[in-house]
């Protein structure tokens, strides 16, 4: 069921991460720190190593793929939302080597910063909380109170 509603933003946090952080986990600290439960994250830089996944939708589970290698972030898109009453960080990135050829996915711990600048903008409103969906599998947003 499509679900929706108005958020607003509440305030807009920018800055880079440290060298050899992994890029999930660093970015979820962020956003606890910082009391970001509702919002969005775009990031760019380089990483060290990756892993990414892709949900396969016949199995119902991740293929997760380690990429040993550096790479660029071209880009980083994602959310924040609460999960277990605890923020949320859902990003995907795309991710290219030095010919330009890319590879992206859903971020997953293991990705290991280079360099990163990252934007993180809160809403505030009521929090969008992440539950099973049995149609898909995946802990989705339900905006029931
Ligand atoms: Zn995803």
């Amino acid at each position: 069921m499509t679900q929706f509603r108005p958020v607003k933003s509440r305030e807009i946090v920018m800055g880079k991460l440290s060298c050899g952080c992994d890029l999930l986990e660093e970015l979820t600290g962020i956003c606890a720190e910082s009391e970001i439960s509702l919002g969005r994250v775009e990031a760019l830089g380089a990483v060290q190593k990756a892993r990414v996944g892709f949900y396969n939708q016949e199995t119902r589970t991740y293929e997760f793929h380690e990429l040993d290698r550096s790479l660029e972030i071209a880009s980083l898109v994602g959310n924040v939302s609460l999960k277990d009453g605890k923020p949320f960080v859902h990003a995907h990135v795309t991710l290219t080597d030095e010919t330009g050829k890319a590879w992206g996915g859903h971020l997953a711990p293991g990705t290991v910063v280079f360099a990163c600048e990252f934007i993180l903008e809160a809403f505030d409103g009521p929090a969008f909380k992440r539950g099973p969906d049995e149609e898909t599998g995946l802990p989705l947003w339900s905006m029931k109170e």
